[in-house]
């Protein structure tokens, strides 16, 4: 847990560290090269703090630069006495959420899966598949058997494919009416993306993890190597890196759709985001949902109807279970 505290008492807090990277990675980086640049500033010069960070970029990750400007805005919100989005501005109260598989065993295992969401009302199931091609069609083809013609499906493909076999997947997908078809190829393979794109019906979804910040959206965009761009506060930087590229996206009448945030209260940040902007559909709840939930009372959870509410306590809004952080805690850097 970052915190960062003013002189009027507001907390601002965010989590740094997921299932993948543990927070030990970031934490020291975070407390030698960001801290110096928080201490004794006004906290509301936010814009001019997220510079400083940038230029730190070669000292620290995204992901620490992401936890220092969640608790910025933690703190901005609070002070105004508004749940995060109302202080952003408010698009809406609601947003649907869709189910994001773990990689399974079996095809079968898929097709139960998104069964059962369908059934539970969420708006869509994404698939993450192993990775060998053809296995990873005969995957998309039972779950589109067993959900119907109907449900709506997303490939998430985690960078795993060569060109000649990502143009193979996506034309099945596309005959499948999945709805969008995500990082086939590799990360950085901007070249790659712009021809797949042109040969493809169905959107191509990059830039989860294009190498770079903020500006590396820029060549995405202007060879229109991508239908969306895609982030989450982890990866790229915290809020304001997101709510500069949901503006940048809404320019080029693209939606922005977030990844899910690693963690709980990164989670907590995307949502606040994600309800204060036009351009993007969905909220991700990558599975096992249990999993990616940690420390947080009353955490995200869909209602009956597939929908996350936006939270009405001020700042992030969450219940942050400080006793079990202090009762974890294996040390502290300051
Ligand atoms: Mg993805």
């Amino acid at each position: 847990m970052v915190t960062i505290r003013t002189d009027d008492g507001i907390e601002g807090h965010a989590f740094l560290g997921s299932a993948m990277f543990p927070a030990d990675q970031d934490g020291p980086s975070l407390v030698r090269a960001l801290k110096p640049l928080v201490i004794g500033r006004d906290p509301r010069d936010r814009e001019a703090i997220y510079a400083a960070m940038q230029k730190r970029g070669r000292y620290v990750t995204l992901r620490a630069i992401g936890a220092v400007d969640v608790a910025l805005w933690d703190i901005a919100a609070k002070a105004s006495g508004q749940p995060l989005y109302k202080h952003l501005g408010a698009y809406r109260e609601s947003i649907p959420a869709y189910a994001s598989s773990a990689v399974l065993a079996s095809r079968e295992a898929y097709a139960e899966e998104a069964v059962g969401f369908r059934d539970g009302g969420w708006a869509a199931y994404k698939i993450h598949p192993p990775g060998p091609w053809q296995e990873d069609i005969e995957i998309c083809r039972a779950v589109r058997a067993a959900v119907g013609p109907e449900y709506r499906l997303m490939l998430d493909s985690t960078w795993s494919y060569k060109y000649e076999h990502a143009i193979k997947v996506g034309r099945a997908i596309e005959q499948l009416g999945f709805y969008w078809y995500e990082d086939p190829l590799a990360d950085d393979d901007l070249m790659g993306c712009i021809k797949l794109r042109e040969k493809l019906d169905i959107p191509l979804m990059a830039t989860e993890y294009s190498p770079g910040g903020f500006t590396n959206y820029a060549p995405w965009i202007l060879n229109k190597a991508t239908d969306y761009l895609r982030g989450d506060v982890a990866v790229k930087g915290g809020i304001t890196a997101l709510l500069k590229t949901a503006h940048l996206a809404e320019a080029f009448a693209m939606n922005f759709e977030i990844h899910h945030g690693g963690n709980s209260l990164n989670n907590w940040a995307n949502l606040h985001v994600a309800l204060s902007i036009p351009n993007t559909q969905f909220f991700e709840v990558l599975l096992p949902a249990q999993a990616q939930k940690y420390a947080i009372a009353d955490d995200l959870e869909p209602d009956a109807q597939g929908l996350i509410h936006a939270p009405s306590g001020p700042g992030l809004g969450a219940t942050i279970d400080f006793e079990l952080i202090r009762a974890k805690t294996i040390g502290t850097l300051s």
